[in-house]
């Protein structure tokens, strides 16, 4: 049996809404994703047994190597990985796991504002800069980005055209069609969300809707193109854009969606064990 190739979609600060999908705020953005999360999606624990709020560095780095982070120092994270975190990550993580194992892993998001070089010597790196950096040793660039080989943060180009030159707005299908490319010669390929959490900090919803259209036209394209050899995992770290009513992250599950991972459905899980879901299938290659 050959492992299925898996496109990993990383949404921050997304919760499940208490009203269910198809009843919130979020199926007058995108009805056809809330359709989707309904259908496909379980809910996935955050908390990890431990009080306070839900927080990214602790929440990715548990997405990202199935350790128990915030049960393991005691409190939730925000923000970027310290030094516990790295080491964590560095000893870990899904890119060097699969990669250890001979399959071949992909970062879809493009980087135009630092190289490398200037990424290591930053001390602010996220989660996914820090597993990119040591596993793969390159990130996708302008050019990359130009060619279709690399999506950008906000899905359409449009933050990118206007600071960085020549960038052309795509649709988001397009960017979902750029993503299916890269997946086809990658067994596991990764792309990160982060503007849902941003507009949950803010309050704004005005910005939510549009960018939870864009991901949710994204999404839906994705999970009508991928076929039957490749999975569609999708998840967050935490909470927050499904309550516009505070700033602040939210205890509330998140939506871990599972599209043709041949898993089947799943009552509750937590986010420590979406690496071992995800790596399910790669283990019985
Ligand atoms: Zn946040």
């Amino acid at each position: 049996m050959t492992a299925k190739r898996t496109i990993f979609i990383m949404v921050d600060g997304l919760g499940m809404p208490s009203s269910g999908w198809k009843k919130s705020f979020f199926d007058d953005m995108s009805t056809d994703f809330c359709r989707l999360l309904d259908e496909n999606s379980s809910r996935c624990r955050t908390d990890m047994g431990v009080q306070g709020l839900p927080q990214s560095a602790t929440g990715q780095t548990s997405l990202f190597t199935g350790v128990k982070t915030a049960a393991s120092i005691g409190s939730h994270l925000p923000g970027f990985p310290g030094p516990r975190m790295r080491e964590i990550i560095l000893q870990n993580n899904i890119f060097k796991y699969l990669l250890e194992k001979g399959f071949s892993v992909a970062f879809a998001n493009a980087y135009l504002k630092y190289n490398l070089d200037e990424l290591r010597n930053m001390s602010l790196r996220s989660v996914t800069t820090v597993m990119v950096e040591s596993a793969i040793g390159w990130v996708r660039g302008l050019e990359c980005l130009l060619s279709g080989k690399a999506v950008y943060h906000d899905i359409t180009n449009e933050t990118a055209s206007s600071k960085y030159g020549k960038v052309p707005a795509i649709s988001p299908e397009k960017a979902a069609q750029n993503l299916l490319s890269i997946s086809e010669s990658h067994d596991f390929t990764l792309f990160e969300y982060f503007l849902t959490d941003r507009d949950g900090h803010k309050m704004d919803m005005k910005a939510l809707k549009r960018h939870f259209s864009d991901l949710g036209r994204m999404v839906v394209e994705i999970a009508k193109g991928i076929g039957s050899s490749t999975s569609l995992i999708l998840t967050s770290d935490h909470g927050n854009a499904e309550d516009m009513s505070i700033r602040t992250h939210t205890r509330n599950p998140v939506p871990l969606m599972l599209l043709n991972t041949g898993i089947g459905s799943l009552q509750e899980t937590r986010i420590e064990d979406v690496f071992s879901i995800t790596t399910r299938n790669f283990n019985n290659a």
